[in-house]
């Protein structure tokens, strides 16, 4: 009910300023001399409730002031000007020498009786983000229609700060084509044409864009993509979508309504370590990239002279977050080498991807799953501890993908370590369905060390870590 009085007051105060309008129009009819405008300049100062408004109704101007009698024969330039007054330095310097070069601009533009017209809409988003959308065009004022010289500008401002943000603030840079792609979905199946949103200026798209607590909403004015769009076209990308297209920047702005970037791990959730022994190789990056893809870290437990081989592979995997554990230099067996041979064994795995990637390796994997005496020691003495599994998929023996993923899937149970071997294509194949079945059984695919922490245990050295629970 009081959203029906609102819009019947809305469009009886259309009605009137129509009206009024329309006797100003008329007016310059009967006589040429008085402009069709009543020349002024606003500066108008908008309510927090205005400023949380998008459509402002602007009734008290505060300042007025009007333009010089024109000489009898120079043509008469009339404007009206709406603008919104912040206390905000940045913004406000930037919206005075917008409105300077507009005025310039239409006076330069008409050798006759002219008016420039220009109306403001203001909002903030989330007490933070302010967004202000001059629209208005200039005309002769012996011809005046609107649409010939149509003026759209937008500011988007930090409503604490000032400061002020172009579009190109609010992507990710390498990720635009994104961004694009969603727009160019929904417009062109709207208007059954084909278009391309990366023709567009930044200005073009910074003036259609809203942000809500859906989404970006872009509202592009008629005429925007094809000369046929006679509407307004409204495009909403839900964060979820387009989360990867935020800068940093606004995805600190805009916290609240976007997915955490980096992962989070519930301790209260199950989680479970995948395991990848003897690699790294041709199928290593692949088998980190599908476990990224459903948010998960796997750890790979090296052989240290593969390394070089893989050596790429290696870096990004572990700049992804991934685990690299110490599964030897040379796959020996530890327990039948003396203390200084083994150590000599991890050490060297430890050196190189240290040298590699600049971590240091939390765990040992020993080979066989074999541990003695002399291991424990130096597992005690390296600040290594020793993780073997819960599950065996025995990958390496039966080279079936079926057969390791039922491995896995039957046995499988919160806290779990399981092992894997990342030298077979069936392992991956395995992979391919365990990871996406896993993740949607809710189990949290951490890496070793994480399974320890979250356990909320304190780290063991030569303990055999096996699960967690
Ligand atoms: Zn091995």
């Amino acid at each position: 009910m009081k959203k029906n009085y609102l819009s019947y007051s809305i469009l009886i105060l259309s009605i009137v300023l129509l009206l009024v309008v329309f006797t100003l129009f008329s007016c310059k009819k009967v006589d040429p001399v008085r402009p069709a405008f009543t020349p002024y300049y606003v500066q108008h100062s908008p309510s927090i409730s205005e400023q949380n408004n998008t459509t402002l109704l602007k009734s008290d101007p505060l300042v007025t002031d009007t333009q010089k009698e024109s000489e009898d024969d120079q043509p008469v330039f009339c404007y009206a000007i709406y603008a919104p007054k912040l206390d905000l330095e940045e913004v406000e310097a930037q919206i005075s020498s917008f409105i300077q070069q507009e005025i310039a601009s239409a006076q330069l533009m008409y050798n006759e009786d002219a008016a420039l017209n220009l109306d403001y809409t203001l909002d903030v988003f989330a007490h933070t983000l302010g967004q202000i959308k001059f629209f208005g065009f200039s005309c002769p004022l012996s011809n005046q229609k609107p649409g010939d010289h149509l003026i759209y500008k937008a500011f988007l401002y930090h409503a604490s700060s000032g400061t002020v943000y172009s579009f190109g603030d609010i992507v990710q840079e390498d990720e635009r084509e994104t961004l694009y792609q969603g727009i160019d979905a929904v417009v062109s199946s709207q208007i059954q044409t084909e278009i391309s949103s990366s023709a567009l200026s930044d200005e073009t798209l910074l003036y259609a864009l809203h942000f809500t607590e859906q989404g970006l909403n872009f509202v592009f004015p008629a005429n925007t993509f094809a000369e046929n769009q006679s509407d307004e076209l409204s495009v909403l990308l839900p964060y979820d979508s387009i989360s990867s297209c935020i800068s940093d920047l606004f995805y600190d702005l805009l916290a609240d309504y976007l997915p955490a970037r980096g992962r989070q791990i519930d301790p209260d959730k199950p989680m479970i370590a995948l395991t990848f022994d003897d690699g790294p190789s041709k199928y290593t990056q692949f088998i980190a990239d599908l476990a990224e893809q459903y948010g998960g870290r796997v750890t790979f437990c090296v052989v240290g002279n593969r390394i070089d081989q893989y050596r790429d592979t290696l870096i990004r995997v572990s700049d992804a977050g991934h685990e690299i554990a110490n599964h030897t230099w040379e796959h020996k067996k530890l327990t039948s080498l003396s203390y200084e041979e083994a150590k000599t064994q991890l050490q060297k795995v430890d050196d190189k991807v240290y040298e590699l990637t600049g971590k240091h390796l939390h765990f040992i994997r020993p080979t066989y799953g074999s541990v003695n005496d002399t291991l424990k020691q130096l597992s005690n003495d390296l600040k290594m501890p020793l993780a073997n599994w819960a599950v065996d998929t025995e990958d390496w023996k039966s080279r079936n993908a079926d057969a390791v993923y039922h491995a896995c899937m039957s046995t499988v149970k919160d806290g779990d370590i399981v092992l894997f071997h990342d030298l077979y294509e069936s392992t991956y194949h395995a992979i391919e369905r365990l990871i996406p079945e896993l993740t949607a059984k809710g189990y949290q695919l951490v890496t070793l060390s994480e399974l320890v922490e979250y356990s909320g245990q304190s780290i063991q050295y030569g303990h055999i870590y096996r699960d967690v629970k």
